[in-house]
């Protein structure tokens, strides 16, 4: 019998916000070392009260509109009550139901060609737990994650493939990115995932008991995790096996799944409204505001791109990975007034090659879109040939200064001076009788080295296809 595999997915999402969720201290302590940035509030010593932050109702409000989530006018804080070394207070400030979001989707492109539509659940805010580790038989604990905000994410059962489960991450963190709202690091645990697997014959509707599967800190391990995952159920009911209700813990150096302790319900942990915390009013005129910062979003834009400026859709997805990179994009095609896809084709090649080598953003380039601009515009002119102009892109990057000014100070325009080939032709050819006779004997692809020798004696700066004819001339 076939199976599909059901997946759904928890993501908690660090916001990346200057300072915690209720009290002022630094929300991003990465580089600092342990409890270093902590306080009587987000340690939960007796007799400290919260107060909510702003800006992170904002970032929230911001990426629940963007997966087109309901925003709640009024929610509620709760208190979810448990015992761990790394929870000072003794419980964890979160929603409970009244989220801040419900329903909403993630439309995902997948490479085979279609389209998966994941829904949402809900959406909530929260604060961060500690940290603990094991040091040589003493456990440690750092509490300067304590009440670093998180957005918590469910969606529904929709995924059907460790490889969706990988492309929902892949575009979650993307739209996490052009918001503006995480750095969305899995390897700093700003985005961190749960997913919940079962399997079922292929069609049908009803859902058979999952697993969850905890501690996959990568995309590469959540695909990994997953598929060992939807293997093994898949052998235990073809053994005629019934699947458990486990908690699973991904190991990643050994690449495998282990049983976790088994996990509390959700009655264990006594959710209640927090004593300490105003309902959170969300009105009107507030959602309207935060709402007049939300850009056009990613698979929007690349639809755009693919309408506006004719790009084949592999052109758009690249153009529109970063929010950054397609605004340079936008920015040349109207300094350069026609023709996308030329603007594309050196933005796809050289371009985003610069930006990954050198490590600079799209927006902090020397080589701004004007200049990529002008640059193909000497390329059109003729002023320059092709390879010259690609050069030119690092001289302009490293020298920040106008590439005709470069082109002029260094001598880099094209010789389309006739006379000036035809010797240099010549030169080459009595150079190379042997070649010259293999051509003239029928090896006419030797046409292309006699160009690049004489662009070598011509410093690379001869018109190319001038030099092809006035070669193809003199060996007739
Ligand atoms: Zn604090
Ligand atoms: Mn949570």
């Amino acid at each position: 019998m076939e199976y599909e595999a059901v997946i759904g997915l928890e993501t908690h999402i660090q916001l990346n916000t200057l300072t915690k969720i209720f009290c002022s201290c630094k929300a991003d302590s990465w580089f600092d070392p342990p409890n270093s940035n902590i306080c009587p509030v987000c340690t939960g010593l007796p007799g400290s009260l919260p107060v909510l932050n702003e800006t992170v109702v904002e970032k929230a409000v911001l990426l629940a509109a963007a997966m087109h989530a309901e925003i709640q006018p009024l929610s509620f804080f709760a208190r979810k009550n448990y015992f761990y070394p790394d929870l000072p207070k003794g419980y964890q400030i979160s929603q409970y139901d009244q989220p801040l979001a419900v329903g909403g989707y993630l439309d995902l492109p997948i490479p085979q060609g279609y389209t998966r539509r994941v829904s949402i659940w809900k959406l909530h805010i929260e604060e961060d737990a500690g940290k603990t580790k094991n040091d040589a038989g003493r456990r440690q604990i750092d509490f300067n994650r304590c009440g670093v905000p998180l957005v918590e994410m469910v969606t529904g059962p929709d995924l059907r493939s460790a490889d969706e489960a990988a492309q929902y991450l892949i575009r979650l963190r993307q739209l996490l990115r052009w918001l503006g709202v995480s750095e969305a690091d899995m390897e700093k645990a700003h985005l961190r995932c749960d997913a919940n697997v079962s399997i079922r014959p292929q069609g049908a509707t009803l859902l058979n008991p999952k697993t969850e599967i905890k501690n996959v800190n990568s995309i590469d391990a959540v695909r990994e995790a997953i598929a060992k995952e939807i293997e093994r159920q898949t052998r235990e009911v073809t053994a005629g096996r019934l699947i458990q209700a486990w908690t699973l813990e991904w190991d990643e150096d050994a690449g495998v799944l282990r049983k976790m302790r088994s996990k509390e319900t959700e009655a264990d942990y006594r959710y209640f409204r927090d004593p300490d915390l105003l309902p959170l009013r969300v009105d009107e005129a507030w959602r309207k505001r935060i709402l007049a910062d939300l850009p056009e979003l990613p698979l929007e834009r690349k639809a755009r791109f693919e309408a506006q400026y004719g790009l084949p859709a592999y052109d758009a997805d690249i153009l529109t990975a970063e929010r950054r990179l397609s605004d340079y994009f936008e920015a040349a095609v109207k300094a350069y007034g026609s023709d996308p896809k030329r603007v594309s084709n050196w933005m796809m090649n050289d371009v985003t090659r610069m930006i990954n080598e050198r490590n600079t953003p799209p927006d902090r380039l020397k080589l701004t879109p004007a200049y990529l601009a002008e640059i193909l515009r000497l390329v059109d002119a003729g002023t320059i040939n092709i390879s010259t102009g690609k050069a030119l892109l690092l001289k302009v990057e490293e020298s920040g200064r106008l590439p005709a000014e470069i082109v002029q100070a260094e001598g880099l325009a094209q010789v389309s001076d006739t006379g000036a080939i035809r010797e240099v032709c010549a030169e080459v050819l009595a150079e190379n009788p042997k070649e010259a006779a293999a051509y003239k004997a029928g090896k006419v692809t030797l046409i292309g080295w006699f160009v690049g020798q004489v662009m070598k004696k011509m410093r690379g700066k001869a018109d190319p296809a001038l030099a092809r004819q006035v070669l193809e001339e003199l060996l007739k």
